[in-house]
């Protein structure tokens, strides 16, 4: 599943000069780089490099809120997909991103050119270690909150592991099998909603593109990694059409979770060919609105 992290470094990548770094010390192991650690609960671990006490504290607490928030919000009662084994994920954070870029294609076996990543794992295995790989940047752990929710929605909302869940992402380190499925893709979903519980109401960024428009609601369905894809597609995109959904159409969101939930991505799809354009000229009206208000 880092792909779907992966792909926010992308647009970060966009933004920024990219510098391969010097190999550095990688012979250092994990548990010597990230010597630190703190539980925050039953369900998340940090292993830290230069995380303060406070720092600690703080991310624990700013994350627990908003697993909770994820709970009310769907409804789950504690109740995982089946076949799920992932009981807590473990955020392992680098002091800041030179360290990060030195040792995490060593220590994860995943590329070190990107803002952060989720690793799922083969969650149907007993024992297997949902991983978050990060790096401390402006005083707070980068994208953690964005990625916390990656961990919750694979875990109670999507059943299998990333490459079961539609999108066209076949790179490292999961390498998902081609032939890409066909679209619709899960790929708004996924962003999205990791955007909208980590942001709230409170995402500039987004709240100016709806001011503008530019996507009908039937086209982000088709949104992708590959294809259909870019940062302000995915990520902001796909955070106003999670928004409008959750907000607007509730229902059609716990039939498709009904689908997702157990595996049924055919279904899934049939489901989202059956809403065709229905919900186009309502989610137009939603967005000039929350536009009007916003702007
Ligand atoms: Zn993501």
């Amino acid at each position: 599943m880092w792909g779907k992290s992966g792909r926010w470094a992308v647009g970060l990548m966009l933004t920024s000069t990219l510098v391969w770094a010097e190999p550095g010390p990688t012979s250092a192991t994990v548990d010597q780089v990230l010597s630190q650690q703190h539980r925050c609960s039953a369900t998340l671990l940090l292993r830290s490099q230069a995380l303060t006490r406070e720092q600690q504290h703080q991310a624990c607490e700013r994350l627990l809120v908003q697993e909770a928030r994820f709970h009310q919000l769907f409804g789950t009662e504690g109740s995982p997909v089946a076949d799920d084994h992932n009981l807590a994920m473990r955020a392992n954070v680098y002091r800041d991103r030179d360290s990060y870029v030195a040792h995490v294609t060593k220590h994860f076996d995943v590329p070190s050119d990107n803002g952060g990543m989720y690793l799922e794992g083969a969650p149907s295995q007993p024992g297997n270690q949902a991983e978050f790989v990060a790096y401390q940047k402006q005083g707070v752990i980068w994208n953690l909150n964005h990625e916390y929710v990656h961990y919750l929605d694979g875990r109670f909302n999507l059943y299998g592991d990333f490459c079961m869940n539609l999108h066209d992402d076949h790179s490292a380190p999961e390498y998902c099998p081609q032939p890409t499925p066909p679209l619709p893709h899960l790929v708004w979903w996924s962003e999205g909603v990791a955007e909208y519980i980590a942001k709230g109401q409170n995402n500039p960024k987004a709240l100016a593109l709806a001011g503008e428009g530019g996507y009908s609601l039937s086209e982000l369905f088709n949104t992708s990694y590959n294809v259909n894809g870019g940062s302000d597609r995915v990520y902001r995109w796909g955070y106003l059409a999670v928004r409008y959904m959750m907000e607007q159409q509730r229902p059609r969101v716990e039939q498709m979770l009904t689908l997702t939930r157990r595996g049924d991505y055919l279904g899934y799809q049939q489901l989202v060919a059956e809403w065709g354009q229905q919900m186009d000229p309502d989610f137009e009206r939603w967005l000039i609105e929350l536009g009007r208000i916003t702007n």
